[in-house]
Formats: C-alpha cells, structure tokens, sequence
C-alpha cells in the first residue's frame, strides 16, 4: 500500500502570533493554499486561504491565532493514503498537516498531491 510519507510535501509553517497579512503574502509568495500553524514545536492550528478570503470579508485583522482552524484533522507518514484521502472527503477539507506522535510537523499532503498519485 502506497502511504502518506510518498506523497507529501515540504510544509511552510507560521507561529499564531504571525500577522493575517503576513499569512497572505507567504500563501502568495509560495504558491500555496494551506499552511499549518505551530508553537514549540508543535501543531496548533491550520489556516487556509479560505480562512483569510473569510476575514477580509468580514475586515478582520490581527494575528492568524484569532482566525485559524483549532482542531486540525492530521495524518501520520505511515496512513495509507486511502485513508488520508478519506479524512479529506469526510470533512470537506484538501490538505492535511503529516505531524509524528509529538504533533511536530514532518510535511502536509494535499488533494493535489493525492491525485497525481491517480494521473501518474
Ligand atoms: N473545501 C475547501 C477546502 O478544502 O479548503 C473549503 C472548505 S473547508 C471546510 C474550510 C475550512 O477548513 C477552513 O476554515 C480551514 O481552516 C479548515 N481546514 C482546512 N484543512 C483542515 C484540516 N486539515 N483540519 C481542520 N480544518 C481544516
């Protein structure tokens, strides 16, 4: 079976404290949609670019911590990608933070990722 650690990617991460805006410019620079917050080492949250389309619509400012996803969904590098593309599907997400047991950070696995898998 195919998992998880074949198919992820390299994740940006940002601290809570980091600036809506700032969050903005590194999506932007990065060419990337999703990005996983961490303090000490260790996953705390998620924001997306839905989550910053979200607060300039409503003129939200401040750091990311007042905005981002508190209870992330995540996967591990050794989850079947099946089972990872099911935790995608179920709720209605397309991207998950790969973290170890600790909860550090080790890469992010997006939807993108899991159907190149199916082009290849
Ligand atoms: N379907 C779109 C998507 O995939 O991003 C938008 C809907 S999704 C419900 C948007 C929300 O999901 C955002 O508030 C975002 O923070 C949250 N979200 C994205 N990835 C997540 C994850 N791995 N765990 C928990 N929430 C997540």
């Amino acid at each position: 079976v195919k998992v998880v650690k074949s198919v992820m990617v390299e994740a940006y991460t940002i601290s809570p404290e980091t600036a809506i805006e700032e969050a903005a410019r590194i999506m932007m620079d990065k060419g990337i949609n999703h990005i996983p917050v961490v303090e000490e080492g260790r996953l705390v949250g998620i924001i997306t670019s839905w989550d910053i389309a979200k607060a300039v619509a409503r003129n939200r400012k401040g750091a990311v911590k007042s905005i981002m996803t508190r209870n992330v969904i995540y996967t591990h590098p050794d989850e079947p990608v099946e089972v990872a593309a099911r935790k995608m599907e179920q709720n209605n997400i397309s991207a998950l933070p790969v973290v170890d047991s600790r909860k550090r950070v080790l890469g992010i696995v997006t939807s993108e990722d899991l159907s190149k898998l199916i082009a290849r």
